[in-house]
């Protein structure tokens, strides 16, 4: 595998490189045409996600994006309206696909933490009246990326499925990474998808696979989940290739979501040191850091470009925030030379 160009990447868990393990397993694995249902390696990779997950069924997409939107078609019909956290992925960062594709629109909560309470969806949901639209799915997002990976609590997201089979809406999940989430609650994946009808979550982001996402559910949902993505072509071949690796990263992600969490909090500690430099630690939950530069008086665009010419990569999040982002391709000794990055730079002003 060739390095990567810059020498401390911390703009996201996405550009994980794959292990060794799954470059050897992507050479051996067992290849069929997918939509003929005749790949082995993806029929093991969506069996294990199932039984990891607690659901009756699961599919292999090629995004994250892709899985939200397939969710979104399979659970509702064009006309209807959704609920969302207003800074949630799906309505920030997947491109309207929502509005153009599947015909809904957003009612969008706002959220503490990102959690929107339940008390607000209630407040939401639409009644019975020849003006409304009907509300057709409730969305939730775990762990929570625009406030700086926080996990949703436990308690809450219980809530909202018992508001949710009430009213007889489903609940999806966005949980790009919901293993973040589970590790640092300590317990099992399957404790949190049971409140959901339907969660989607990436293998490529700190599960460290170069491609793809699951999408899980009922057999019901999956059969037409299966369908659409077919429709909006994501039904691939020989996808073993990759899948292969899915499999490795199921196995093996809690060793590098442990480090990752760790390095988070070194970082949001070494960081808070510096002069004009905060990280609020009571919201470091999993391995995304929003970090204030606010009080250095810098600008942040020109902050990040010069970090860039140090070969730190970050994304900035807006005029006060960056945002650095852990995985399994930032060691401790990153970390630390990230800091002094940083650290040099204020120094010059
Ligand atoms: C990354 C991400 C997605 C989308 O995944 P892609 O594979 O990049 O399309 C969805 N939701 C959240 C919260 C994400 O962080």
């Amino acid at each position: 595998m060739k390095e990567n160009k810059y020498r401390y990447d911390f703009r996201s868990d996405t550009v994980t490189l794959p292990t060794q393990e799954m470059l050897e397993e992507i050479v051996k694995a067992k290849l069929g045409d997918d939509v003929y249902g005749d790949d082995e390696t993806v029929n093991q990779l969506e069996a294990m996600t199932a039984d990891m997950m607690g659901k009756e069924a699961s599919l292999f997409v090629p995004s994250g994006t892709m899985g939200n939107l397939i969710a979104v078609l399979a659970h509702t019909t064009p006309g209807q309206e959704i609920i969302l956290e207003e800074s949630s992925h799906i309505y920030l960062y997947e491109v309207g696909g929502i509005a153009r594709l599947a015909g809904v629109q957003a009612r969008t909560l706002k959220g503490i933490d990102g959690m929107p309470t339940v008390e607000a969806i209630k407040g939401a949901i639409r009644q019975e009246n020849i003006h409304f639209p009907e509300t057709g799915l409730i969305c939730l997002e775990n762990t929570h990326n625009m406030s700086g990976g926080m996990v949703l609590p436990l308690e809450e997201i219980k809530k909202v499925s018992e508001l949710a089979k009430e009213k007889k809406i489903p609940l999806h999940i966005d949980g790009a990474r919901i293993f973040n989430a589970a590790n640092y609650l300590k317990i099992n994946v399957k404790e949190i998808v049971q409140y959901t009808d339907s969660i989607m979550f990436c293998l490529s982001k700190g599960l460290s696979a170069p491609i793809g996402s699951m999408l899980v559910g009922s057999q019901e949902f999956i059969r037409k989940a299966r369908k659409i993505r077919k429709m909006l072509g994501g039904g691939m071949r020989q996808v073993g290739i990759i899948a292969a690796a899915g499999i490795i990263a199921l196995k093996d992600h809690n060793q590098w979501i442990n480090k990752d969490h760790e390095n988070a909090k070194l970082l949001a500690e070494g960081l808070n040191h510096l002069e004009g430099v905060s990280v609020d630690l009571s919201k470091l939950h999993t391995n995304i850091i929003n970090v204030d530069f606010y009080e250095t008086g810098l600008n942040i665009q020109e902050l990040v470009a010069k970090m860039t010419e140090k070969g730190l990569l970050v994304n900035p999040r807006n005029e006060r925030l960056i945002r650095f982002v852990t995985h399994r391709g930032v060691g401790k000794e990153d970390v630390i030379a990230a800091i002094g990055i940083v650290k040099e730079i204020l120094a010059l002003g």
